[in-house]
């Protein structure tokens, strides 16, 4: 398994400012993790191993679906669906595994994901990557406030993690940029959805009805309140 896969570096994630940063990082760390998945690490038998026990989530076998490589996830599957025969039904040995042993061989399958738990240990790193850039360099904390928005569950991730992991000089200064960053872009979502709304009212059925921002603001309250912005 290679490591470099989740390197990114931070500074790059933060230039474009739209968006929540850290959807972005974790985009980045999905992309490249599925797409080594498919590729690379074909030729890596300790990933297959990974691959087999831990299997995938909805979400992300949905995306390497959606990915050209359809010989790769064929190859992936049916191994894995050998190791998960095995598990839940058939077991090792001469004895076939009872109700409960299977019903927990499945349960422990279903509740793991091989690109959930590499993204998160992408994650893990690259925040602590952040949290000390925020403590040390000035250009990285102005590059941080002029993000455009974080999502309820980064600014929640953030916010816990930054408790012992952010210089204490500057943790003040980084819950309150994280606290403006999140809660202002609700308040204008508020305005937006509640605009949204009112545009079903009669009186703004006209031909010149002003939609504002509003068009998309329920894909984007479904994005912030998830910190999944596209649908996929
Ligand atoms: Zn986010
Ligand atoms: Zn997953």
């Amino acid at each position: 398994m290679r490591d470099d896969i989740c390197s990114i570096p931070v500074n790059d994630v933060f230039l474009p400012k739209c968006g929540c940063p850290i959807c972005r990082m974790r985009d980045m760390l999905e992309e490249r993790m599925v797409e080594y998945i498919l590729g690379a690490a074909m030729m890596e038998p300790d990933v297959r191993i990974k691959t087999n026990e831990m299997g995938f989530c909805a979400d992300h076998l949905k995306m390497m679906m959606t990915k050209r490589n359809r010989l790769s996830l064929g190859l992936i599957l049916e191994s894995h669906l050998v190791h998960m025969s095995k598990e839940v039904f058939e077991g090792k040995g001469f004895l076939k595994p009872g109700p409960k042993k299977s019903a927990y061989s499945a349960a422990k399958i279903l509740e793991t994901c091989f690109v959930c738990d590499r993204v998160q240990w992408g994650m893990e790193r690259l925040l602590a990557t952040v949290f000390r850039l925020f403590g040390s360099e000035g250009d990285f904390r102005a590059l941080f406030s002029e993000q455009e928005l974080l999502c309820l569950p980064h600014y929640h991730l953030l916010i816990a993690g930054a408790q012992k992991d952010v210089n204490k000089r500057y943790l003040g200064e980084f819950e309150r940029v994280c606290k403006n960053l999140s809660g202002n872009y609700l308040t204008s979502l508020q305005n937006d959805v509640s605009h949204f709304c009112k545009m079903f009212d009669y009186r703004n059925s006209g031909e010149d009805a002003d939609w504002g921002n509003s068009k998309d603001s329920i894909e984007r309250s479904a994005g912030y309140l998830t910190g999944r912005f596209k649908n996929e």
